[in-house]
């Protein structure tokens, strides 16, 4: 296929866990079997998480193109701009990456601990943009450009959340063709994989991966942006171009995209009590660990619809896991304790 022809880095250990959660399924009344695909354990490099896989594609593609700087921007304690800086290292490469104010708290230590800490470990240049917040991301992402370019670097810019990108979306398509084999060599099926989705193109590659199969496998993204048409729409235009990209024949359907916006808290980068409940109840069965602005939200996500019965008895669910855990050194204000 066209897929296996595009470069790409090899940065994940090989295929990531598919494991399986037996005192969640049991806490959920044991009616759908609930599995993770560990995308959270998937590499070697800084923890690694969607971001990593994604990448694979888009540092490939900068090194053909002789660049030796990654430019990229994202929160304050964006897994992004982490998971840049350790590709960027691994490979050779330098990292500028911009941290802007996305997120309307300032928890205990939230500029110096957990995603940026590591990120200034590796020795990522990292920019906190916080007081020109209002010149937008623009300016100092072009600032950082030519910096790179003054010092006689040769700059690659990734958006972020490498999701605005025609490369973007490849990385979770190229999920679903790991994970067919994976469930060939164990004998299972999943008919529905729950992913959160912010930037957009995990759950665009999983939809383009899914569609692509044919089978009727169904992704349910969880919407962790508080800006759900927004979403929406940003989903639905990078499932198109990795589809065309692919397979000019690929037909994306408006139908393929479901983006659920009852997980997410009203708000980007901010929990709530279903969030943290969820963080819990996945923490306290099976030892899972999830963070308060994705996976706590797409878990919640996940309960509810497996609760209310729109994830069928009889079904096994596969929760795509995408990392993110070191940003929950700097919300460790929101797990008060005695
Ligand atoms: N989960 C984690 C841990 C993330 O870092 C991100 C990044 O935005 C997401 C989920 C959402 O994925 P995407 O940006 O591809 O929609």
């Amino acid at each position: 296929t066209k897929l296996a022809s595009i470069p790409k880095e090899n940065f994940l250990f090989g295929p990531s866990p598919v494991q399986y959660l037996p005192n969640l399924t049991t806490a959920l009344g044991g009616q759908v079997k609930v599995y993770a695909k560990r995308e959270d354990c998937n590499s070697g490099l800084a923890y690694g998480g969607n971001k990593v896989r994604k990448l694979e594609y888009l540092v490939a593609d900068a090194k053909l193109k002789g660049c030796d700087t990654l430019v990229s921007v994202g929160g304050v304690q964006s897994n992004h701009t982490r998971a840049v800086t350790a590709t960027a290292v691994a490979s050779g490469m330098t990292a500028v990456t911009v941290q802007e104010k996305w997120v309307p708290i300032d928890p205990p230590l939230y500029a110096e601990t957990g995603n940026i800490l590591l990120s200034r470990i590796m020795g990522g240049d990292v920019r906190l943009n916080q007081e020109d917040f209002d010149i937008g991301h623009k300016a100092a992402t072009e600032q950082a450009f030519k910096d790179v370019e003054a010092r006689g670097g040769k700059p690659y810019y990734i958006p972020a959340g490498a999701s605005d990108h025609e490369l973007g979306g490849l990385g979770f398509t190229n999920l679903v063709v790991e994970l067919a084999e994976q469930e060939a060599a164990q004998g299972i099926y999943f008919d529905t994989l729950v992913v959160c989705s912010v930037t957009g193109s995990s759950h665009a590659g999983l939809i383009v991966g899914a569609v692509a199969e044919g089978k009727g496998r169904k992704v349910i993204g969880i919407d962790a942006s508080g800006k759900v048409e927004a979403t929406r729409t940003q989903v639905t235009r990078i499932a198109r171009n990795t589809a065309k990209l692919l397979d000019p024949e690929l037909v994306i359907k408006d139908e393929d995209v479901i983006l659920d916006d009852r997980f997410n808290a009203g708000i980007y980068g901010i929990p709530d009590e279903q969030t943290i409940k969820a963080i819990e109840m996945a923490a306290r069965t099976d030892s899972m660990i999830t963070d308060p602005v994705y996976e706590g939200k797409s878990m919640a996500g996940m309960i509810e619809l497996i609760k209310e019965g729109t994830i069928k008895p009889g079904s096994n669910v596969l929760y795509i896991h995408l990392g993110g855990q070191p940003a929950l050194n700097a919300y460790s204000s929101y797990f008060p304790h005695n």
